[in-house]
């Protein structure tokens, strides 16, 4: 492999990175890069490895020796400190990060993006070692237009909707709302990482990222997943879709998100990755702010898509409406619109989104079909238990 230069000409040496949470959508990702483009060592921390499974067997592999599984549950594992101690960096993916997990399990999901995450950072400082945090878009919460009167004109302004690292504030809801706990603690790890930073040297690179999506995302209920689990949009959808049911568009399907394809967002962390001195004591929003929707619009655009790639007919009725107290349950509360700016990845790493949204719904869609049809059928097929 000839050597590979960062973004100011200088020749990169092969690191060792600690990735925790490394068998989960973005974790396989990561590492199927870091495997096939890099020479870069990597620790895969997690409690399951289905998802990168491929990387890790058989032996002949071209990158064989260069990752090795551990199956670790980080809340209780004194191998851990020994892990991050031994690589150069840590990159610490690990959460629960389902929104149907965050009003129903609060606990727990306040815990995983928390309590949890405090061991990885005190390792990280107190031995010297560079941490990159997975965080999300949601510390913005609501944007401050979501407050002003339906009919205001500044709603259409830029200033009150996209989001931005340095300015923009963190607007969650009222504490019986519990859509938000994962929101306020990824936001006291990303302050107590930055307080870490300030007071005590920590190399630290924070990744917000804004809807990820792509093959291997999340679970297809009763397929590989609990039947009765609620996994994101894009698996909800697909699930419908395989199902031929009508998709379920919580509240109407108003809120808007902005969805970047998987692969261009790996790019944007190798770039973290291999850029230290670029991206250490940064926070980074990683989306694409051309992919911009409504719920109800992706709804259309993924029966479209899945009609093309599938052959089958559209349903009469592809989608219909239903309150988020019927799907996620009491205490739901939702995001109304996600823009990402991109200033400041633009200017620490050059970083550009380049993939359309039609042109990423038709690659997973694709992976969706071929990885679950069959076995959709199958199980529909089986005669249910009276
Ligand atoms: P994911 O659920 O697919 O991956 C998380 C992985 O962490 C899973 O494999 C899980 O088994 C593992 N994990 C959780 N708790 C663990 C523990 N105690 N010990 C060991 N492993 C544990 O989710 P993802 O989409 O890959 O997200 C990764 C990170 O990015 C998360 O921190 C999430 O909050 C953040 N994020 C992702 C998106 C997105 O668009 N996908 C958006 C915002 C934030
Ligand atoms: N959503 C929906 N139908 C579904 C699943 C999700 O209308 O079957 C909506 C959800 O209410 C939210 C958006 O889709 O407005 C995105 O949800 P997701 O779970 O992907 O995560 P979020 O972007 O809210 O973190």
């Amino acid at each position: 492999m000839a050597a590979r230069m960062d973004l100011d000409g200088r020749p990169i040496k092969p690191m060792t990175i600690c990735m925790i949470g490394a068998g989960g959508f973005i974790g396989s990702h990561l590492c199927e890069k870091l495997m096939a483009e890099t020479p870069h060592k990597v620790l895969a921390l997690d409690v399951y490895n289905d998802k990168i499974k491929r990387l890790l067997e058989p032996d002949s592999l071209p990158w064989a020796g260069r990752i090795e599984f551990h199956r670790i549950n980080i809340k209780h594992d004194s191998r851990l400190e020994g892990l991050v101690k031994m690589a150069d960096l840590t990159i610490n993916l690990a959460a629960i990060c389902t929104p149907a997990d965050y009003n129903t399990r609060p606990l727990d999901t306040i815990y995983s993006n928390f309590i949890d995450a405090l061991p990885v950072v005190k390792y990280c400082s107190e031995n010297s070692k560079r941490l990159i945090r997975f965080s999300t878009c949601e510390v913005y919460g609501k944007t401050i237009g979501s407050f002003l009167p339906k009919d205001s004109p500044l709603r259409k302004d830029p200033a009150y909707y996209v989001l931005k690292e340095d300015t923009s504030p963190c607007i969650f809801g009222s504490i019986e709302k519990q859509r938000w706990p994962y929101a306020c603690a990824k936001q006291l790890i990303e302050r107590l990482i930055y307080a870490e930073g300030a007071e005590s040297g920590l190399d630290f690179t924070i990744v917000r990222p804004f809807n990820w999506i792509g093959p291997r995302m999340d679970f297809i209920p009763g397929i590989d997943g609990p039947s009765e689990g609620v996994p994101r949009v894009l698996a909800c959808f697909s699930n419908n879709l395989l199902r031929r049911e009508p998709l379920k568009l919580v509240d109407g399907g108003q809120s808007q998100r902005t969805f970047v394809y998987i692969k261009d967002a790996i790019e944007a962390v190798l770039l973290m990755i291999e850029n230290p001195d670029r991206a250490n004591g940064h926070i980074f929003n990683v989306g694409n702010p051309n992919n911009e929707v409504t719920v109800r619009q992706l709804a259309e655009m993924m029966t479209q898509v899945y009609t093309k790639v599938s052959g089958e007919p559209m349903l009469q009725s592809p989608s219909i409406d239903v309150s988020s107290k019927e799907f996620y349950g009491e205490g739901y509360d939702d995001s109304d619109k996600r823009i990402p700016d991109m200033t400041i990845i633009n200017k620490q790493l050059g970083w550009n989104p380049k993939t359309s949204l039609w042109d990423l719904l038709e690659s997973t869609l694709t992976y969706q079909y071929r990885t679950y049809a069959e076995a959709i059928k199958k199980s529909m097929a089986k005669p249910t238990a009276s």
